[in-house]
């Protein structure tokens, strides 16, 4: 018997795969559960409780599946800790069932595209290919489809502190900056260790890929005995043309969504590995036209009175914001703020001397951005809601100007999450839009 600690779509996808292969399982979760996972789970006969751990005490499983979002330090999890019982990871338990070909990509900025970006060109090329991880299926559940020759799986340094003997047969890391310092005793090293776990289970068959012009992941990778092959992708970006250069083949990001030298990293890596499982240069070119990415990364909302407002509310950390101002060809109104997680703005200064005309902060403290960039800005202005800011932005923006959203900082002091940020972003920029229409 198992145990499954929670039963959001990663502990049911678990409990679904387990069932499969006759593996008896019992779920625990400490909140209600989705009635539409409930009904499923009577369905397939599997056994569970909710709103808190009771029965679960009386089980002594071979081991713990435990969700992502339940910490070690949870009384439940140090209970099972005590009585020796192994805890393994949603990621870990699918991989001694997975038997398609697992790319796992991981990074501090650029994940959520470049795992969409693969899937996307790898479909289009007819593979039979599923993305998860954090994004799309569970892992679980996507193995329990058992229907899929690639797992195309987005990992954060989270999922990867938790793997034990997962091995991805190519593996990514897109980038490192600071970020979650918090998680790891504010040691940088601490995360850059917790990123190349990614690779250490990796043998020579396996391939390991990262852009050859990044530092940082390359003096890391001196450090380490690796087993795997090293793939040091090489690409030149002609930012005017939007074309993006890899060995041999040319790659046009003009007619794609894909904007700024940061995408056309994310894309060097995505399509560095789609050529080497062969995909033709043509399939590739029609896959980056046809991409369309998630909302929140530099998306375009709407185009008021010769202002364009861009949304980038999932830029969460400097280095994310950093790519963002320098991706934008017009004088830019930016609004930043919101949780600060230790951020030091100085990599951003260069960009915000020569591109910002003003700065509107949003947050419940935005004294640190008004001080840091007083002595450069002429106008900076305080707010505390998405609306004041809009309406500032708005009033500060000039015809072929832009306002961008890229806050550079978490979102928990206003909004319930990034999401949460763009989407009240969204729906008041295109209220204006209307209302000039109706005009
Ligand atoms: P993640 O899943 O790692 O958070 P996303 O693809 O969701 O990455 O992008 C998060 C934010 O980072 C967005 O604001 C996006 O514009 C920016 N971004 C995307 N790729 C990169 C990159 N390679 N380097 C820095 N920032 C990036």
């Amino acid at each position: 018997m198992i145990v499954i600690l929670g039963c959001g779509e990663s502990g049911f996808g678990a409990a679904m795969l387990a069932k499969q292969n006759a593996i008896p399982v019992f779920i625990s979760d400490n909140n209600a559960i989705n009635q539409d996972i409930k009904t499923q789970l009577i369905d397939l006969e599997i056994d569970f409780e909710e709103n808190g751990h009771e029965l679960v005490y009386d089980i002594s499983p071979q081991y713990i599946v435990k969700s992502p979002g339940i910490p070690n330090k949870v009384p439940v999890v140090n209970y099972f800790i005590s009585k020796g019982i192994p805890i393994i990871s949603e990621i870990e338990f699918g991989y001694q069932f997975c038997n398609g070909k697992i790319i796992a990509i991981t990074g501090s900025n650029g994940k959520t595209t470049t795992t969409n970006l693969l899937y996307h060109l790898l479909f289009s090329a007819g593979k039979k290919v599923v993305k998860s991880g954090n994004v799309g299926y569970s892992f679980c559940k996507a193995i329990a489809e058992n229907a899929y020759d690639y797992f195309v799986l987005e990992l954060s340094s989270f999922q990867l502190d938790d793997i034990k003997s997962f091995k991805p047969n190519i593996a990514a890391i897109l980038n490192i900056t600071p970020d979650h310092l918090d998680r790891y005793d504010y040691q940088f090293q601490n995360y850059i260790n917790s990123k190349f776990r990614i690779l250490k289970n990796q043998e020579s068959e396996d391939a390991f890929y990262y852009l050859k012009n990044d530092e940082l992941i390359s003096s890391n990778l001196r450090d380490l005995k690796v087993r795997t092959s090293v793939k040091a992708v090489e690409y030149t970006f002609d930012k005017n043309a939007e074309v993006l250069t890899l060995s041999n083949s040319n790659f046009n990001l003009e007619s794609s969504n894909l904007k700024g030298n940061h995408n056309a990293m994310n894309a060097a890596i995505a399509l560095s590995i789609a050529l080497d499982l062969n995909i033709k240069d043509e399939v590739l070119q029609e896959g980056l036209n046809s991409f369309v990415n998630d909302p929140h990364r530099l998306e375009k909302v709407a185009t008021i009175n010769g202002v364009d407002y861009i949304n980038d509310s999932k830029a969460t950390n400097v280095d994310s914001t950093f790519w963002a101002l320098d991706a934008m060809h017009k004088k830019i109104v930016w609004i930043v703020g919101g949780q600060d997680k230790g951020n030091d703005y100085s990599v951003l200064l260069p960009l915000v001397k020569s591109k910002v005309k003003a700065i509107v902060g949003l947050g419940v403290d935005n004294s640190k951005i008004i001080s840091y960039f007083n002595p450069y800005i002429k106008v900076i202005v305080d707010t505390k809601s998405i609306n004041d800011a809009i309406e500032y932005s708005s009033q500060l923006a000039e015809n072929g100007d832009v306002v961008l959203l890229s806050p550079a900082c978490a979102s928990f002091d206003l909004f319930k999450n990034y999401m949460d940020r763009g989407d009240q972003f969204k729906t008041i920029i295109n209220q204006k839009r209307l209302k000039e229409w109706n005009q």
